[in-house]
């Protein structure tokens, strides 16, 4: 029988031992923390988890998000979800992988973390450090898959360099009372941030208002002023860091006769676009599972990559909007480019852009001219 040591007990380490428990591989996930117990973190994501998972996340959904709210310099657009984003409680999430996982033979092993791997015999041998009770020990699988996150121990001992990443820092606030709890709101201030600020409400009184950027401490100021400029006090802090997409990264590597996967944030699969990793780690454990149960094929990874590069495509655009270019957007959005909108989701965005161009050609002219001058600025 195959075996599989899966590092890392999260999204989409867990996604990945599941399936392939299911089918009979013999899986083994080994997890630092020494309880499965992941500090609580409010996400949204599209339905498109709900296809992935099936019944599996259910548990974990908080909220519904069926209206986008897009504010740029006083302006005001809104974007109605065809199908509703879920708000998602991760460690809830998490916890309900772990049982589906269990429940289909992987067997989890928690205060275990990895710290190297070498070739031996048609396998590997990786070793473990044992948190509790001390001291190392070296354990063998034909196969281990790295869902360690962004700063992959498996991603360094396989060879691989390490991400660039980001720092995405959220508070949880008091929803103000103009923001009904279906609705998500979007802040453009590219003088603050190329992304965006984000309120999500996770209850019909609570959300979480957060924005993305390189160093935690000139994101966290600007979050804290932020907050004080709309009179809303922040309740707790959740923070991290994660990668920020920057090309494909490969996810197989040989290393003797072993084979070594990365998922998830351990292999970069973020939407560099809203910088969203979790339906992206499904997809990508889903992809793994298939290439390790077909002996290398996955239609899932070719589609992911392809995913990736146009969001990619999408952010060089955003990257460069100024005010003006936003604003630009806004007035373009009239009906029936936010029904294009509002009918195809984030983990589509091949789809999304490919109608949004032809009924707005000036969409992709926007864009283009954006692209192009900020290339032109570029050269010496
Ligand atoms: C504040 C914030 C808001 C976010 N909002 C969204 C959102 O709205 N939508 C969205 O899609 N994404 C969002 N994200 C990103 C999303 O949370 C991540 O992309 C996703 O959780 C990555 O999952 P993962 O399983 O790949 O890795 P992780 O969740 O990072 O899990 C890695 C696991 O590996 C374990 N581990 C690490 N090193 C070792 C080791 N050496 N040995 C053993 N175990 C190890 C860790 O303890 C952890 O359990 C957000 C992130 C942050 C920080």
């Amino acid at each position: 029988m195959q075996s599989v040591a899966v590092i890392g007990a999260s999204a989409a380490g867990l996604f990945a031992a599941y399936l392939l428990a299911r089918k009979g591989v013999d899986v083994r996930v080994f997890e630092q923390a020494e309880r499965l117990d992941p500090t609580p973190r409010t996400l949204i994501v599209t339905s498109r988890m709900r296809d992935l998972l099936g019944p599996i996340g259910e548990r974990a959904v908080v909220n519904e998000i069926r209206r986008f709210e897009l504010c740029t310099d006083g302006r005001v657009g809104t974007i109605q979800l065809e199908r509703p984003d879920l708000v998602i409680e991760r460690s809830v999430l998490v916890r309900e992988l772990a049982g589906h996982a269990e429940a289909a033979g992987a067997r989890m092993l928690v205060g275990r973390r990895f710290v190297g791997l070498e070739a031996s015999g048609e396998g590997l041998t990786f070793a473990v450090e044992r948190i509790r009770e001390g001291g190392t020990e070296g354990t063998y699988a034909g196969t281990v898959i790295g869902a360690d996150g962004a700063f992959s121990a498996v991603a360094r001992a396989g060879g691989w360099p390490q991400l660039a990443t980001l720092t995405l820092i959220q508070a949880t606030v008091r929803l103000p009372p103009d923001l009904p709890p279906d609705t998500t709101r979007i802040w453009f201030i590219p003088e603050d941030t190329p992304y965006f600020y984000w309120l999500i409400p996770e209850s019909p009184t609570r959300g979480v208002l957060g924005l993305i950027g390189e160093g935690r401490r000139e994101t966290s100021r600007r979050l804290d002023r932020f907050l004080k400029t709309r009179r809303l006090e922040p309740i707790e802090f959740q923070a991290a860091r994660i990668p920020g997409y920057a090309r494909w990264v490969p996810i197989h590597q040989r290393v003797g006769e072993g084979d070594v996967y990365l998922v998830g944030d351990a292999a970069g699969q973020v939407k560099v676009t809203t910088v969203g990793g979790l339906v992206t780690g499904f997809r990508g454990a889903l992809g793994v599972a298939e290439a390790i149960l077909n002996g290398g094929a996955s239609r899932e990874l070719t589609a992911l990559r392809r995913e990736l590069n146009i969001h990619l495509l999408i952010r060089r655009a955003l990257h460069h909007f100024a005010q003006k270019d936003y604003v630009r957007v806004l007035d373009l959005l009239n009906r029936s480019a936010q029904r294009s909108l509002g009918a195809h989701t984030r983990d589509e965005a091949g789809k999304l852009l490919r109608h949004l161009c032809l009924l707005r050609p000036r969409f992709l002219l926007l864009g283009l001219r954006v692209l192009l001058t900020a290339l032109s600025q570029r050269r010496p």
